[in-house]
């Protein structure tokens, strides 16, 4: 078996042969640029518009905790002038491929000026056979506020002008209509989160992906997964849910589109509590689903809460 990195420095040496942009990129020639996963890609495309070309490496339903790159994504990354990233550690993947494309492109990361979440957590999924081993880990799932997708999109605007000064007028222009249609999503996400009664606000997910919606809007979200979904959901951790859910009574548990659902459907299961669909964590859908922008994610999720939780 040919390893990883090798495949990837072979399909690196094909690239190079392969044809090049050029240096000097006329006016008509598009940046290439790359966004880490589909969210991103969405608010790089929103601000770049005509004069940018995007690849995003983590597509749409795909799972950026546990992405592996392909040759292809290396030579995308080779290809661009800039390549945004979350950060935060939700691309652990990134250093290397980024090392292995051999890429002069500028790295913006995009959660610049965000106040990160901590959380502490127990080791998942793992039976150490001593005591659970609690540490922090920074949780990066910040564009689920957004308050926070604004910061997003002025780190874009500004890597943006930074790798094309002359496009300067028109990322500008791009980004200030763009903040105006967040301030108004935001608003909407406040007013729908008020019409749901306060004791209600409580949702299960199978992953920790909506603690900054959470903490923005005021909604409690519980998940027997962590942060991440690279481990598993222990036994333990998954049991203690389920008496949470019976004992606080928890009014309705969810399904991601990243995630399997079978850990939420058991859930669902055990505890009488009602699955309230499929909500959008870490990708956005297809051009077909519901959520293929960034505003239609948010106003699908706070669709699916109100319907769940409102009676
Ligand atoms: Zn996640």
């Amino acid at each position: 078996m040919l390893s990883r990195r090798y495949l990837i420095a072979a399909a690196m040496a094909v690239g190079l042969a392969g044809p090049a942009f050029a240096q000097d990129a006329a006016p008509a020639t598009k940046l290439p640029v790359v966004a880490s996963f589909s969210i991103l890609g969405d608010f790089v495309k929103e601000v770049g518009g005509d004069r940018i070309a995007v690849s995003t490496l983590v597509g749409p339903n795909g799972d950026a905790h546990v992405f592996q790159p392909a040759p292809a994504d290396a030579k995308k990354v080779a290809a661009a002038k800039v390549v945004f990233v979350n950060g935060l550690g939700f691309e652990g993947w990134m250093n290397r491929l980024i090392k292995a494309s051999g890429t002069k492109a500028t790295i913006v990361v995009a959660t610049k000026g965000v106040a990160p979440r901590k959380m502490e957590e127990e080791e998942g999924g793992h039976d150490h056979g001593k005591d659970a081993h609690a540490h922090e880990e920074t949780d990066p799932h910040a564009w689920q506020s957004v308050a926070n997708a604004k910061l997003y999109v002025a780190n874009v605007r500004d890597g943006l002008i930074a790798a094309d000064p002359a496009g300067k007028a028109t990322y500008e222009a791009n980004a200030t209509a763009y903040l105006a249609k967040l301030d108004a999503l935001d608003a909407e996400v406040k007013a729908a989160i008020a019409t749901i009664p306060a004791e209600r606000r409580r949702i299960i997910t199978s992953h920790d992906a909506f603690g900054y919606f959470g903490a923005a809007y005021g909604m409690e979200f519980i998940a027997p997964q962590g942060v991440s979904t690279e481990a598993e959901a222990s036994a333990k951790d998954v049991a203690k849910i389920i008496r949470q859910i019976k004992t606080e009574k928890i009014p309705a548990v969810f399904m991601e589109n990243i995630s399997d659902p079978r850990l939420v459907k058991r859930i669902a299961d055990e505890t009488g509590a009602k699955i309230g669909g499929e909500v959008y964590s870490d990708a956005l859908s297809d051009d077909k689903g519901p959520a293929s922008t960034y505003i239609d994610m948010i106003e699908n999720n706070i669709r699916a809460f109100s319907s769940a939780l409102s009676s």
